[in-house]
């Protein structure tokens, strides 16, 4: 059996997660590619996808403009599974809120129940790297990288708390889809990644 990850790349950090993507595949001895989703037609190859961090508004209404927001919603519904990272976790989310601007009205996949709020922990220049935990993923030590992150502010039921840092809740998940305010790309670290390879090698032979 052999694994097709796309990574999203519209705009933003889509090369760092094809290496990542693509090391983590090699360090687990999994057979597969991973690719850089451009046009609609990528999309029906996936078995699962990666939507990485960059502007979230940007990759919206490109992706609003080319149908594939629609065409990635309904592969998701059906089962693929997502890591939206950044700007993907605002993507994925229900419900979106700027921390300065207020209400956007961005086009969203509309998939996680969680209310989101943007820029959460400032602007650029604010960027930052701490040490958080995702225990319950077997992940208890990792560098998140935050830059122009957003937090959730409320979960819907089923939606699983993977991690927080001061209080906020920067990684979640439910079923088939995970998204993390921080970015896994930018560092040597794979683990995020080979979880998530994992999962979609679980999801495909089930
Ligand atoms: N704040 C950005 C947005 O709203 C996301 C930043 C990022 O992906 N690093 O799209």
């Amino acid at each position: 059996m052999s694994l097709t990850v796309g990574v999203l790349a519209i705009q933003g950090d889509a090369h760092e997660n094809i290496t990542s993507t693509q090391i983590a595949l090699k360090e687990l001895g999994i057979d597969g590619k991973v690719i850089g989703v451009k046009t609609t037609e990528d999309i029906s190859k996936l078995d699962g996808l990666i939507i990485p961090g960059g502007e979230s508004t940007t990759i919206g209404q490109l992706s609003l403009v080319n149908s594939s927001l629609k065409i990635i919603k309904e592969k998701i519904e059906r089962g693929m599974p997502v890591l939206g990272i950044c700007a993907g976790m605002i993507l994925l989310s229900k419900s979106v809120n700027d921390h300065v601007l207020g209400k956007t009205n961005q086009p969203l996949l509309n998939l996680l129940d969680i209310k989101l709020e943007r820029n959460s922990f400032g602007r650029q220049k604010e960027s930052f790297e701490a040490e958080i935990s995702m225990n319950s993923i077997n992940i208890p030590k990792f560098n998140g990288v935050f830059i122009r992150a957003p937090s959730v502010s409320d979960v819907g039921p089923d939606v699983e708390i993977l991690a927080k840092f001061n209080e906020k809740i920067i990684a979640v998940k439910k079923n088939n889809i995970i998204a993390v305010a921080f970015h896994p790309e930018l560092i040597q670290d794979v683990s995020l990644h080979k979880y998530f390879v994992n999962l979609i090698k679980k999801l495909k032979t089930n």
